[in-house]
């Protein structure tokens, strides 16, 4: 393990801490309690917060005065500091760009023609199929890189490209390799559920025999996912598929989480009983299942990226399901099919233009919210002693700015674990 160097961050001119008000994810009125802190300074050591307060008094600190030739000091001269972003869904395994569908999407074509033009998803299987791990791992370390560029310190990655046991494993196993080699946190999932593969056309629960029974016993004995995730929709998985997979998972001891109601309803009384860490997309919510969403620990993830890049007029009601008490997190879904960014500053402006969000809802819903849904709210998500040393620095005086100037990356600096990485000298 490298040594990781004191760390002093002083003249913040607004700092988020988003530190906790109550335990458990935010929900209602607390999605916008940012916590701030003018003027103030943030000490690290070992990869961890030890001191979060104003600069005035960092500086009187007597350990901090003996020591201060030894501390890497970075003054930040008014910016905007918050906790890195918790970036809680993204789809890094992938070979190229789809550009096919893109240009197809865009001339009207629905997904029948794009996948007759050689486009959709099993163009993203064969490209992961082909590939060496060495060139996935490649992939997913400069995805990495620019994620931290980003502002983004911590990231879940899924499979979800190979479909098959061969391919799935290459998958994880150049996530777990690029990972490696990256400051920052990563949370591997395992999305063998991700469509029925082609060559289970018309076989669906075959397949779903082969995932609960092949896959996800070798992803377990290897130790290659945190999470097990399954796409539930119309078209994709069933609600008893999803069950059925939850339970397997939970046998391997994998924690699990769901895409659900990008396209159709399902009804969650089901799927809520195995405590999914997070239900994701959530376009389509019975109002039924509201309050027993709210009564649960299950984030709803939102992922405004998809609704965008589709051109859909329509947004998940992020209003209705905050209102409701609903712990809300917000992702880029990043993948090469309907979310190709990995800018979670462009998802915040689109949950604000969109979804009505305030500037400070998304903040809280892409860090700390996005840490309960990855259940790591105990190190991830707020700026307070004790926690990982995950920050971002953004290159406003004023933390709303983060979503206003939408469309170019402003974020200056970011430390992940404590070790600083960026183009700011102060
Ligand atoms: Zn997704």
């Amino acid at each position: 393990m490298r040594k990781i160097p004191p760390l002093l961050l002083i003249n913040i001119g607004q700092l988020l801490t988003l530190r906790s008000t109550s335990d458990g994810p935010r929900r209602g009125a607390s999605l916008s309690e940012l916590g701030i802190i003018q003027d103030a300074a943030v000490l690290c050591l070992g990869g961890k917060i030890v001191s979060v307060g104003t600069t005035k008094d960092a500086l009187r600190d007597p350990w901090l005065k003996k020591n201060r030739k030894k501390i890497i000091e970075v003054d930040c001269r008014g910016r905007v500091v918050l906790p890195g972003f918790v970036d809680s869904h993204t789809h890094p395994v992938f070979m190229q760009p789809r550009l096919v569908d893109f240009e197809k999407r865009i001339a009207g074509a629905n997904y029948e023609e794009i996948a007759e033009a050689g486009g959709g998803i099993r163009s993203s299987i064969d490209g992961v199929r082909k590939a060496s791990k060495a060139a996935l791992t490649d992939k997913v370390r400069a995805v990495l890189a620019d994620l931290a560029r980003h502002g983004t310190t911590t990231v879940e990655a899924k499979s979800g490209y190979g479909l098959n046991l061969e391919s799935e494993l290459k998958s994880l196993e150049a996530i777990r390799a690029a990972a490696r080699g990256w400051p920052g946190t990563v949370v591997p999932t395992f999305l063998g559920a991700h469509v029925v593969p082609p060559e289970y056309r018309g076989r669906s629960q075959e397949y779903v025999d082969l995932v609960c029974n092949e896959m996800m016993p070798d992803v377990a004995k290897r130790k290659l996912a945190q999470f097990v995730d399954v796409f539930c929709d119309r078209g994709a998985f069933s609600a008893g598929d999803a069950t059925h997979i939850f339970a397997a998972a939970e046998e391997h001891g994998l924690a699990i989480r769901a895409h659900l109601g990008q396209l159709s309803e399902t009804r969650l009384g089901a799927l809520l009983r195995y405590r999914p860490a997070s239900l994701d997309h959530m376009d389509y919510v019975n109002d039924a299942d509201l309050p027993m969403l709210a009564q649960s620990d299950t984030v709803a993830t939102l992922v405004p990226g998809a609704n965008y890049f589709l051109g859909l007029a329509r947004y998940p009601d992020a209003r209705r399901l905050i209102e409701s008490g609903v712990a809300v997190a917000l992702a880029t879904d990043y993948n090469p099919g309907s979310s190709p960014t990995l800018s979670i500053p462009m998802a915040m402006s689109l949950a604000c233009t969109h979804m009505k969000m305030s500037p400070a809802e998304a903040i809280a819903a892409a860090t700390i919210n996005g840490a309960w849904a990855l259940r790591m709210a105990d190190r991830k998500g707020s700026v307070e002693a004790g926690k990982d040393a995950d920050l971002a620095m953004f290159d406003f005086t004023d933390y709303r700015e983060i979503p206003y100037w939408f469309g170019a990356n402003r974020c200056v600096m970011t430390i992940m674990n404590g070790v600083p990485s960026g183009h700011f000298s102060s």
